[in-house]
């Protein structure tokens, strides 16, 4: 895999420019990121079956508007959240002084992160991220090294093949104009396998994938076994 020519730095300048874009509309449940809220729950509940949040040290890389940081917070993670998105972070910010929740937001790359704070954390969570970067491996490897011998990384992205690229980028973004055009790169989608073997190259044990799919009709997402489309993968450190 190859990085941006940007400073060396694993970072595509167009991906954060979109997410800083639509950032001031990050908490409204109806807008753009209306699927981040829906999914939040059934996120936040998985991770819940795997770790007792409370006074777990968690970092969430991709954080954005902190969607999914804040809701560890509350309850009970001592969390961190990082972000190479300017805007988001202070959207971020902001929304803590509405619900009192305590969160340490960073414009900071992973990969410094993970140089600076190495084997710090219980947990790390990174979602709906790695299919935004130029080099999702370094990525996980920089997860990888965040956490303590024993702690837990999970991870969500888009899998890679024609039903995903029917559902999440023509479904989502042409027919049901869930997501603004453009918001997804297929080229960028990875295959369980994929992401699997990063893991292991990376020093992590897998422990589990979960699908998560979306109802038209319903409007809704449920957990499930069919990771064809949207899902999560569990991991942990030996
Ligand atoms: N993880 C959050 C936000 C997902 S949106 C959630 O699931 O609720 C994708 C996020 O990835 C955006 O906030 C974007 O700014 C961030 N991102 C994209 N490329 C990045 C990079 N190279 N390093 C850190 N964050 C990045």
């Amino acid at each position: 895999m190859t990085s941006s020519a940007d400073a060396g730095l694993n970072l595509d300048p167009a991906e954060l420019a979109k997410f800083s874009a639509l950032a001031h509309r990050w908490w409204d449940p109806q807008s753009d990121f209306k699927p981040l809220h829906d999914i939040n729950p059934l996120r936040l509940g998985w991770i819940e079956d795997a770790l007792k949040l409370g006074a777990k040290r968690v970092i969430d890389v991709g954080c954005g508007g902190g969607i999914l940081a804040e809701s560890l917070a509350l309850r009970g993670a001592q969390v961190t959240g990082i972000d190479l998105a300017e805007k988001p972070l202070t959207v971020a910010r902001l929304h803590l002084l509405e619900t009192g929740a305590q969160v340490d937001y960073q414009l900071i790359s992973a990969e410094q992160m993970a140089a600076a704070q190495a084997g710090q954390f219980d947990a790390v969570t990174c979602m709906e991220m790695l299919e935004h970067v130029p080099d999702p491996a370094s990525i996980m490897q920089a997860c990888a090294d965040l956490l303590k011998p024993g702690g837990q990384a999970f991870f969500s992205t888009l899998n890679r093949n024609p039903k995903s690229y029917l559902m999440a980028v023509i479904g989502a973004e042409y027919v049901l104009k869930m997501l603004p055009k453009g918001t997804h790169d297929y080229a960028r989608f990875i295959k369980p396998s994929e992401l699997a073997q990063m893991a292991r190259a990376a020093g992590l044990e897998v422990t589990g994938f979960k699908g998560m799919s979306y109802h038209p009709l319903r409007k809704t997402y449920s957990l499930g076994q069919d990771i064809s489309v949207n899902y999560l993968m569990q991991t942990r450190k030996p």
